[in-house]
């Protein structure tokens, strides 16, 4: 807004009062959520727990605890890259705690962490920082709508100055003598009428490496097998639609450890089938598996700036299932709602049922780009997930102006 009546210079992260700030309401949190758990009669135990019998754990190397149920919440880890120099990598949880920013960043990967990182650093960091992506593929940011993922690529290129590597596998990192990391990668060019693609090594230097490439759920160390706990290095621990581990029906599981089920690896999600393990363990009727988590309609979010948001199905996705759709879609960054605050890009793709069945003039899929699209999806959200209609979405009144008033000429 520099010159569009803002006249004071850009504003720049100060990045060590910023992380203290966050502490601020990072740090109380685990003793304050202790004490309510003390309150509620829960007693916390500290310590890395470790299977010893199928409804036996050790927590540490003294406590034993049995239990007639356990769930397991472990959450999830970086996944191993299996290259040689791992061990200079920099997880998003250390990136998180940095004292100062590094004046170049490389990120391994062009997942959600690697755009939300490097327009944190790009958008507001003093000093020019250099970033560059490293993704392994033909496309970063898979999960979200190919064509809104173009225009986010676009603006982080061209108008942040993010350097994007596709086709990039990272096979090595060393560390040189002056500290500076070296990065060996090997790039796959794809060649016309050609079965394989040409590729070469190329290096690339920067002062720190970050872990972007994709998390895996955490059950190394679990030992799983002495309660007979069924899992995937992938998937995680094996459950049935309840929740329940499908080999020891003493124990659940819940968020980033157990996907398996198709819970998107999310905050919500983890939250969502906590609650399901609890109705289930508290509701003793029909043998504890009565209640199923409900997946439909659960938003998710790439927090750069703008954001970029999806809900329900992707275009693909619909055409594998055979679904009858049409596709309402546009470049919004004229649109006064983006305008006016001078935040480009922004777009939208809405997937909107055809034909004769249920879907008929439903959403299918919604995918947003700009600004506030992390708060208009949830309106998507609470359609698909209630079967609304299109006209229901038209009828609604918005207040105005609102980025969600964009809704009624998003939907046809
Ligand atoms: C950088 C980053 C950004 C993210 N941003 C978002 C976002 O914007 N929105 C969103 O919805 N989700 C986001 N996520 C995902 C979100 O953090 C997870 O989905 C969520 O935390 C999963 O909750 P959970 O309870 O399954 O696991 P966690 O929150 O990971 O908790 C698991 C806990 O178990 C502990 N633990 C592990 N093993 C053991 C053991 N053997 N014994 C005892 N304790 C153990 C761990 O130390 C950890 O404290 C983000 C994740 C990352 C890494």
């Amino acid at each position: 807004m520099q010159g569009k009546g803002i006249s004071e210079p850009a504003l720049k992260l100060d990045w060590p009062q910023l992380m203290a700030f966050k502490r601020s309401f990072t740090a109380p949190a685990p003793a304050r959520n202790e004490k309510k758990f003390e309150e509620a009669g829960i007693t916390t135990f500290h310590g890395q727990a470790h299977f010893v019998g199928p409804t036996t754990l050790m927590v540490g190397t003294e406590t034993t605890l049995e239990g007639h149920y356990i769930v397991l919440a472990t959450g999830a880890k970086p996944a191993s890259l299996g290259i040689a120099g791992e061990e200079y990598l920099t997880t998003s949880e250390q990136f998180l705690e940095l004292e100062q920013l590094p004046s170049s960043i490389i990120f391994v990967g062009g997942g959600y962490i690697a755009f939300e990182f490097a327009h944190i650093v790009l958008r507001a960091a003093a000093g020019s920082p250099k970033v560059q992506i490293l993704h392994s593929s033909a496309s970063p940011l898979e999960g979200f709508d190919p064509d809104l993922v173009a225009q986010l690529v676009k603006a982080t290129t061209e108008d942040l100055g993010a350097e994007i590597q596709l086709n990039t596998e990272v096979k090595s990192i060393e560390k040189q003598s002056d500290g500076h990391l070296l990065v060996q990668a090997l790039i796959s060019s794809p060649r016309e009428e050609e079965p394989q693609p040409s590729q070469h090594v190329q290096s690339f230097g920067a002062d720190m490496v970050v872990h972007a490439a994709g998390r895996v759920p955490e059950i190394e160390g679990l030992d799983l097998e002495k309660a007979s706990i069924k899992s995937d290095a992938k998937r995680g621990i094996i459950v049935n639609e309840y929740l329940q581990s499908v080999t020891n029906p003493a124990v659940y599981a819940a968020g980033d450890v157990a996907i398996s089920n198709g819970g998107l690896p999310l905050t919500p999600v983890a939250s969502l089938e906590g609650s399901v393990i609890a109705r289930n363990l508290l509701d003793g009727s029909r043998n504890h598996q009565t209640y199923k988590p409900n997946y439909v309609g659960v938003p998710t979010v790439v927090f750069t700036i703008p954001s970029l948001a999806r809900v329900g199905l992707q275009e693909k996705e619909a055409h594998v299932q055979g679904l009858l759709f049409k596709v309402e879609q546009a470049d919004t960054s004229g649109w006064y709602s983006s305008s006016r605050i001078n935040l480009k890009p922004s777009g939208y793709k809405i997937l909107i049922g055809e034909g004769a069945g249920d879907n008929n003039n439903r959403i299918l899929g919604a995918h947003l780009l700009g600004y506030q699209a992390e708060e208009v999806i949830n309106i998507f959200g609470l359609a698909i997930r209630n079967g609304l209609s299109v006209s229901d979405l038209k009828a609604m009144v918005y207040a105005y102006p609102t980025s969600a008033a964009d809704i009624s000429s998003m939907v046809g």
